[in-house]
């Protein structure tokens, strides 16, 4: 980053909480590798503010603003435009400021299969998925798992009504059928026919606590922890205890960042450079 000035183009993540992001350093990061007069800053936005913080956007002339939990879906009523995988999703990760005219999309579902693939040497095609969780950032991937070709989806959510309306916008807009259960029939499962399994909920950020009992994981199974936070989430440690491979939400944070990145300055991302600002 350079001196910040009257010219600086501003960046922003919003969130509730925001403290533990990584976002600002990996691309603040990225702007000092590329001489970018640009500057991207954490701010905390509680859920009765996001109205008020998304016209702020406009306002202040943010360039390009990301969302975290848990605004990816509430943001939606405030944008003129939603574009790309939010399309399918009804997730937004990443607005894009053109002219005041604030348009949303997704960028989680490219940086999970990026993350996957590049970083994990997993491909989902034809694989069952169980994923836990049902806000935002579950609703953001899916569109991009079954383009992908996965052979089935069982999302588990403690909220069941809010899994029942991802199944219902899922058939809709994908003729796609996912099937759903609660938390507490998640026990009964037979966790044995998965072999990814995707935590997308936020349970793990805050305390030492895992989503899943360990004596679900097999060693067959994939898992792909969304939570990401320095020494590991107590998740991927259980996961490779029992066997299993398994990675935490950073690479998925670093491409989903570079997607973002691109979308704003129409310029390819230092990856190598926002990598080193992860590990
Ligand atoms: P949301 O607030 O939209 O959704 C939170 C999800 O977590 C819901 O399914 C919620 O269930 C569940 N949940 C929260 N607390 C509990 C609990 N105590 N027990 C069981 N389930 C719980 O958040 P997002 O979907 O936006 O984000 C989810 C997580 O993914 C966050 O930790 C976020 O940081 C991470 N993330 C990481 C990314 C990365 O790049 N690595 C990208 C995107 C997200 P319910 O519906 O019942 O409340």
């Amino acid at each position: 980053m350079s001196e910040i000035s009257g010219t600086t183009k501003l960046f922003a993540v919003f969130g509730d909480p925001i403290a533990h992001s990584k976002s600002p350093l990996m691309h603040n990061a990225a702007f000092k590798a590329l001489n970018l007069d640009c500057v991207y800053v954490p701010i905390h936005v509680s859920s009765g503010d996001l109205p008020a913080a998304v016209k702020g956007i406009r306002a202040m002339g943010f360039v390009g603003v990301n969302l975290t939990i848990p605004h990816k879906q509430a943001v939606i009523a405030e944008l003129d435009e939603i574009t790309g995988d939010a399309l399918m999703s009804d997730s937004v990760n990443t607005i894009i400021n053109r002219d005041g005219r604030l348009i949303g999309t997704s960028t989680d579902g490219i940086g999970l299969l990026r993350a996957l693939t590049e970083d994990g040497g997993f491909e989902v095609c034809d694989k069952q998925v169980l994923m836990l969780g049902a806000g935002g950032a579950a609703a953001a991937v899916i569109p991009r798992l079954i383009k992908q070709g996965i052979k089935s989806l069982t999302v588990v959510n403690r909220d069941l009504k809010r899994a029942e309306l991802l199944q219902k916008t899922i058939a809709d807009k994908m003729a796609f059928e996912i099937n759903i259960c609660s938390n507490q029939d998640l026990k009964s499962l037979e966790t044995e026919q998965y072999q990814l399994l995707l935590n997308a909920t936020s349970v793990g950020l805050n305390d030492e606590i895992s989503p899943i009992d360990a004596a679900l994981l097999h060693p067959k199974m994939f898992v792909y922890d969304f939570v990401y936070k320095s020494g590991g989430t107590l998740l991927c440690r259980q996961a490779l205890e029992r066997g299993c491979r398994a990675l935490s939400g950073e690479s998925m944070l670093l491409y989903q960042g570079a997607a973002s990145f691109e979308l704003w300055l129409d310029c390819k991302p230092p990856i190598a450079a926002m990598r080193a600002t992860l590990n």
